[in-house]
């Protein structure tokens, strides 16, 4: 007898797949909840992860690449992922994820929404066949945030400085968020610094930015300034929304070196 398909939803502690779980609770029952950890992110995604958990009142099955970020920046002579060159995403959230799913027919649930005009990953096996039901429905960005508020979750607390979920050093992330974890774990910050090489002579710079490193980076005036183009910008673009009390912590507006677009893998 034909196996059943399966039902898989993958959370990346961020909203659009957090409010499509949370929409997907009580449509589909024998839904599968999982989370690629990469074991880099912020404490405040596995707390929200928790606290999505109870709510959903399954298990999120949390998958962990059989080898972890270290060890594929080695394999790659320690070569920084970049947008270009992004094998931090092929190893630790797709690969996982296939393993997750094996040779199953499976149904695999994206939080993309009605306002948003991409796809997210769709997988090349045949045997994985991605839906879109807040699109289908169609749920806009606001939508998103009305259902986090109604189900007493929320936002993750990043969003008080930060839009994306996934790792703390995410070449990703704005400058303005960058400054965001050097004053709110400078702890990672340093640990993020860590991981950057520059030897002139050599002609080595792998840095998490292409225009400056982490320590240039932090430097006062440097910090002070990304801090007033960020309020600028966010002073300028401020979106109006029904709930204004989330969209108060979830500034979207971007500054003119701040225009990169978040992982289509990692930050749904
Ligand atoms: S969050 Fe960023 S650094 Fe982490 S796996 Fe995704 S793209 Fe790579």
């Amino acid at each position: 007898m034909d196996k059943k398909p399966r039902h898989v939803l993958g959370l990346s502690g961020g909203k659009d797949s957090s409010a499509l779980a949370i929409y997907m609770r009580d449509r589909v029952p024998d839904m599968e909840y999982f989370f690629c950890d990469t074991g880099k992110e912020l404490q405040e995604t596995y707390e929200y992860l928790d606290r999505l958990q109870a709510f959903l009142g399954k298990a999120i099955t949390r998958l962990n690449p059989a080898r972890d970020f270290d060890h594929w920046l080695d394999s790659y002579g320690g070569y920084l992922p970049s947008s270009r060159m992004r094998w931090c995403t092929r190893m630790l959230k797709i690969k996982p994820f296939e393993e997750f799913v094996g040779d199953d027919h499976a149904f695999s649930y994206i939080g993309i929404r009605a306002d948003e005009d991409r796809d997210g990953y769709i997988s090349s096996k045949p045997n994985i066949t991605p839906v879109y039901p807040l699109k289908e429905a169609g749920l806009r960005e606001a939508d998103v945030f009305q259902i986090l508020e109604d189900s007493g979750i929320g936002v993750p607390k990043y969003y008080e400085w930060r839009t994306r979920s996934g790792c703390f050093f995410c070449f990703f992330q704005r400058k303005s968020e960058w400054v965001g974890l050097l004053e709110r774990h400078p702890e990672l910050f340093e640990e993020a610094k860590k991981y950057e090489k520059i030897d002139e002579e050599k002609g080595i710079r792998y840095t998490w930015n292409q225009s400056e490193s982490l320590s240039e980076l932090a430097l006062p005036d440097r910090v002070n300034e990304i801090k007033r183009k960020h309020e600028k910008a966010m002073a300028e673009g401020r979106k109006v929304a029904p709930s204004e009390k989330l969209f108060q912590i979830f500034g979207q507006a971007l500054d003119d070196e701040d225009d990169t677009e978040p992982c289509m893998i990692c930050n749904l």
